[in-house]
């Protein structure tokens, strides 16, 4: 790879970074959010925060990757520093600038990177990033949400420049939207906000052909728990069978709560097949939950309904949501405590 190329502003971009103070901070959780985020929507192995120092690139978090700093000059993200917003690379072997860098021949074998500039002062001081060790594409769709992303990442670095009254501002903000979003109960999305990464993860669908699959779980005869052991603990079973499901499943799986006893798991590069495989899963892995009330066990079954792309052909998300919701109501009818699909 050809020497980095020195930004024009290299000097005042030095200096709006100098003055941030965050440089030698160490790794931090508030920014590991963002980059965990980005690996659940994006579906990505890697992503991560960079600063660019004169020589060194930090890493202020990372996910899929072992190091805390590279040498600037080996830096993919040097290179989006010299664009105004964004550099996008499908294929990074197949990139001239790229090719023989010591991230794509090596290690790692680096294909795909989407790089955002963050910016302080106006001056580009680092990157957001995702990468992948497969080839893929970015839609314009993929750069709206990562620009959501990226004003995230943003609000965190100003946060450092801000006095106290500002920061717990910011900070309550960043609770009301936290809040608007997920469910108080369980901590899962919310019914609004999964009902949202559906219609995403049908739109990727669409784009790359790759089955995704639905479930709907729904907590057996519940109704009972309530009138047997109250309403509290009734809340208690619903968060402990939620903390199960989120356990179970795969990092990039999507789980919110759809309706009062009911969760719906949105599982993106999954045919029906593993759907299968992964009902079976959770219905082993909730057998195993002991919910205690006066120390005596509260049994606690559920009943998974699937659909996947794969074998049911479907115009729309809502249609996929149906027959999940359909398989869910034949694994009542038949008996409950079981998987349908
Ligand atoms: P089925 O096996 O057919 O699902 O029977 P069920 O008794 O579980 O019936 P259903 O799923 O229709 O009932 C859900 C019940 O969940 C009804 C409602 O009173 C209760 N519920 C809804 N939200 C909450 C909540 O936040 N806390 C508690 N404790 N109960 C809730
Ligand atoms: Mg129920």
């Amino acid at each position: 790879m050809p020497d980095a190329i020195i930004p024009r502003n290299e000097q005042q971009r030095l200096a709006a970074l100098d003055e941030l103070g965050i440089l030698y901070t160490p790794l931090e959780e508030r920014f590991d959010k963002i980059t965990r985020t980005l690996c659940r929507i994006f579906n990505t192995p890697i992503a991560y925060v960079s600063l660019i120092d004169k020589d060194t690139q930090w890493l202020k978090s990372t996910q899929g990757l072992d190091f805390v700093s590279t040498d600037r000059s080996t830096s993919i993200c040097t290179q989006t520093l010299l664009a105004d917003e964004y550099m996008i690379c499908e294929d990074l072997s197949k990139n001239e600038h790229f090719k023989d860098n010591i991230f794509v021949t090596s290690g790692l074998k680096m294909r795909f990177y989407a790089g955002f500039n963050l910016k302080s002062k106006e001056q580009n001081i680092g990157t957001l990033c995702i990468a992948d060790d497969k080839p893929r594409t970015f839609s314009q769709e993929d750069i709206t949400t990562m620009r959501d992303l990226v004003s995230w990442a943003q609000t965190e670095i100003n946060l450092t420049q801000l006095g106290e009254v500002q920061m717990q501002l910011i900070t309550e903000l960043d609770q009301a939207q936290k809040h608007a979003r997920t469910d108080d109960l369980t901590g899962l999305w919310n019914q609004g906000t999964i009902k949202e990464v559906l219609q995403r993860a049908h739109h990727r669908h669409l784009i790359t052909q790759k089955p995704y699959s639905l479930m709907m779980v729904d907590i057996d005869n519940f109704k009972q728990v309530n009138d047997t052991y109250g309403h509290p603990f009734g809340d208690q079973v619903i968060s402990a069978v939620a903390d199960e499901l989120k356990r179970s499943i795969r990092p990039t799986d999507t789980i919110g709560r759809y309706g009062g006893d009911e969760f719906l798991i949105i599982l993106e590069n999954c045919n029906h097949q593993r759907a299968e495989e992964l009902s079976q899963r959770l219905l082993h892995h909730n057998k195993k939950l002991s919910i205690l009330n006066k120390d005596k066990k509260v049994p606690t079954n559920i009943s998974v309904g699937f659909a996947s792309t794969d074998y049911i052909s479907v115009d729309d998300p809502e249609s996929l949501l149906e027959c999940a919701d359909q398989a869910l109501y034949t694994a009542k009818q038949e008996g409950r405590n079981c998987a349908r699909g």
